[in-house]
């Protein structure tokens, strides 16, 4: 700051000058003009209304003026000043504006573009089928129980009636666990959710309506109709009076719900050590419903012409089976029911290789549909 001017001389503040406050202004004017975006408009911003521009230095001068002399200079520059402020002002809303309608073209979605081409998974029809199965016998007031993969031979085997000699018990029909010598560790990998059976008898109160889904293992070579791991569903009731009429009205019930109503089902005699009497299920075709038996022109894939399908095993459980778990079998009787998971996709869907059941590839598991 110049001293103090007691005799009036404006040409020794020559920031003072009219044309000197003129030539701040316009310079001043011009880079505001000329700030292309709002970064560029704060360095402007500070470098003509800052406390070091030319006009607040200029300002700051007044004071060394004579007193008389003051008030036209302070005017000059105050109005340069306001006219500096006011184009920073209009500038900046210019430049806000254009910025928001950029931010707006940047940052739209164009729903038009294709989507992302990560494939999606979908839930493997084993899984899907397992729980519509289940979900009937639930529907009818059963219990889902499940047990280990990994089982005693005593639960597997022994307590389902399957005495030391069955074949189901050597090495070439069920994996052992290893343990020192051959079978010694007395633990399988379960050849069927049987074991589900006997594990609900001990660990629950009578009566007893379960419904056992899981994974089982058998020693086959993977092949069309052959797998070594596979899946199960299993019923069991165990109640006072149960005969095999209530397993015939389950099994018609269960068939109902699952294939469609008016199918007629059958009852063929068989064995199996956990139930006396046994019978293989049947089931009328629920594609041909019999038409196309003795009929070459009406061919049916689903039964092979027979008319019939195959669905599971069942029967009376075997009072031995009861015994085993401490079930006073004067009171109590019982029914047991078994399906093959991999058997029914293939009926029901068509499915006529293993392989595509096992081997993972999502396109056949999506030709399902994503279904959860
Ligand atoms: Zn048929």
């Amino acid at each position: 700051m110049s001293a103090p001017n007691n005799s009036y001389d404006p040409v020794e503040v020559a920031a003072l000058r009219p044309e000197e406050v003129a030539r701040m202004r316009d310079h001043a004017l011009e880079a505001i003009a000329n700030a292309r975006n709002l970064a560029q408009l704060k360095e402007v911003r500070l470098a003509h209304t800052g406390d070091r521009s030319p006009l607040a230095l200029a300002n700051r001068e007044i004071g060394a003026l004579p007193p008389s002399a003051r008030a036209d200079a302070g005017k000059r520059v105050g109005a340069a000043r306001t006219e500096v402020a006011e184009a920073l002002q209009q500038r900046q809303e210019e430049l806000e504006a254009e910025r928001d309608a950029r931010v707006l073209v940047e940052e739209s979605v164009d729903v038009t573009l294709p989507w992302g081409r990560r494939p999606q998974g979908a839930r493997h029809p084993i899984t899907t089928i397992t729980e519509r199965i289940t979900d009937v016998f639930v529907a009818m007031g059963f219990e889902v129980a499940e047990g280990p993969e990994v089982e005693a031979e005593w639960y597997n085997f022994d307590a389902l009636n399957i005495r030391p000699d069955h074949p189901s018990r050597t090495m070439q029909d069920s994996f052992y666990i290893a343990g020192g010598s051959e079978q010694a560790s007395g633990m399988v990998l379960r050849t069927h959710t049987s074991p589900g059976q006997i594990r609900s008898l001990l660990q629950r109160e009578l009566p007893v309506y379960v419904v056992v889904p899981g994974k089982t293992f058998r020693s086959d070579e993977l092949d069309a109709t052959h797998t070594p791991v596979f899946h199960q569903v299993e019923g069991l009731v165990v109640d006072e009076g149960i005969t095999m009429a209530h397993l015939r009205g389950a099994i018609d019930a269960f068939v109902t719900e699952m294939f469609g109503a008016d199918l007629r089902t059958r009852f063929r005699p068989s064995y199996f050590p956990f139930t006396e009497p046994s019978a293989e299920v049947d089931m009328q075709c629920f594609v041909c419903r019999g038409a196309s038996v003795g009929d070459p022109t009406a061919a049916c894939r689903t039964c092979s012409s027979e008319g019939w399908i195959e669905i599971g095993g069942c029967g009376v459980v075997n009072p031995r089976v009861l015994v085993a778990c401490g079930v006073d079998t004067d009171r109590y009787s019982g029914w047991a029911f078994g399906l093959g998971v991999e058997r029914t996709l293939m009926f029901a869907h068509g499915v006529e290789d293993m392989h595509d059941i096992v081997e993972g590839d999502v396109r056949f598991t999506q030709a399902f549909g994503m279904e959860i």
